[in-house]
């Protein structure tokens, strides 16, 4: 057999070398406590595994779903925009459900990327954005995302060579790892540009829902022209703790949309209709478990933060978002601090350096953890100790 350079150009899991050492450790008979997996702990709410129960006794959901999805379910979405953002969509022509945003983001760059052209994407990032560029044959320019700027990309600095052969432009605010924010002015900013330069923008948001002290983050498609240049993925993932169920959709402009959807066409056939139903009813029921989530991870997140300042590490409460970005104490690498958490305290935290070249000198930490776990991982991380 021969394989091609695509899949042996795919980088090897994140996980690899410390998913070994924490199984060592566990043969051992040593509990872990991993910070590392953004999967929400908290069960799927009652009433949406409700609804797609009763939809998966129903024969009609039995067959084979069309790709557009259900149009109650893209009215669903565009009400849902509505009332979020004030956003008014067209969910015909400018709503696509998907099998979860990770699907659309990596199907998108075949409607855009060619052999030799660009896409510009965050570093630190998503690995998804740059990898999806890859398989299509594309290159990925890294955008580094700094302190110093808010960890906003500087999209004035990007060499005009590159813009020449830029298809397009990722974003992603509420930012995964970073944490960081971005406001309106920045999707203003980040629209005018992509408008002035002809890039196409995907604004990946699906922490919009996940934010702290009653900071409400905003929509790309709130930004001026924002339907002209750009569409924005979002999930039930993580609103709705719905990881499990696979269910996403991406929103905006209507050719990209119809760009995506004519790829999907011919790659799958389409998400489950139950629980297109269960998507239905949790954006269009009740809300309230949105606020109840947000501040059992506001709890996580100042108790997380409490803890890492304690023992020396430097790291701002995130305003949004599962994560904490936090620096490496002085001496360490992202790699080397997280061996020594592991090594010394059981703990697991990603390194920065696997979400791109200027994640390094930072690890990241999930609030995906059941409080007693990460009571039990607090008391660990207080053990921890710098090396003389
Ligand atoms: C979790 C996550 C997604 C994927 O969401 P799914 O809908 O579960 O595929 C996309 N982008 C970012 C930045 C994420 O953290």
């Amino acid at each position: 057999m021969k394989y091609s350079k695509r899949v042996q150009n795919l980088p090897p899991y994140l996980f690899v070398q410390i998913s070994k050492k924490i199984a060592e450790k566990r043969a051992k008979g040593e509990e872990v406590i991993s910070f590392g997996i953004g999967d929400p702990d908290i069960p799927t709410p009652a009433h949406i595994i409700d609804r797609l129960c009763q939809a998966a006794r129903d024969p009609v959901n039995h067959r084979y779903p069309e790709t557009e999805g259900l149009s109650e379910l893209r009215r669903a979405i565009a009400q849902w925009y509505k009332q979020r953002f004030g956003v008014s969509l067209d969910a015909d022509k400018e709503v696509l459900p998907l099998i979860g945003a990770k699907e659309g983001i990596a199907h998108i760059a075949l409607c855009f990327i060619e052999a030799g052209d660009v896409a510009l994407v965050p570093d630190p990032g998503y690995p998804v954005y740059s990898i999806g560029t890859m398989l299509t044959g594309g290159e990925s320019y890294y955008m580094p995302l700094k302190a110093e700027n808010d960890f906003l990309p500087d999209l004035d600095n990007i060499p005009v060579n590159v813009l020449n052969r830029a298809k397009l432009l990722w974003l992603n605010y509420p930012n995964n790892p970073t944490g960081a924010v971005a406001d309106l002015e920045f999707f203003n900013r980040a629209a005018e540009f992509a408008r002035k330069h002809d890039i196409a923008i995907c604004h990946d948001g699906p922490y919009t829902e996940v934010a702290f002290d009653g900071y409400q983050p905003v929509s790309f498609m709130q930004a001026k022209g924002a339907r002209e240049v750009g569409i924005e993925f979002h999930s039930l993932s993580k609103s709705y703790n719905m990881t499990g169920w696979r269910i996403g959709m991406a929103v905006g402009n209507a050719g990209m949309i119809n760009a995506l959807m004519r790829m999907k066409s011919n790659l799958d056939s389409g998400i489950p209709q139950a629980i297109q139903q269960a998507a239905i009813t949790a954006l269009s029921g009740s809300q309230d478990c949105i606020k109840e989530h947000n501040d059992i991870y506001q709890r996580r997140r100042d108790r997380v933060i409490e803890t890492l300042r304690k023992i020396g590490l430097e790291a701002k409460p995130p305003g949004a978002s599962l994560y904490i970005w936090a620096k490496v104490p002085q001496g360490y690498t992202s790699v080397s601090f997280s061996d020594s958490l592991l090594e010394q305290c059981n703990i697991v935290v990603t390194p920065g350096t696997g979400y791109g070249p200027n994640g390094e000198g930072y690890v990241r930490l999930s609030l995906t953890i059941p409080d007693v776990m990460l009571e039990k991982g607090i008391a660990k991380l207080m053990q921890w100790k710098k090396k003389v």
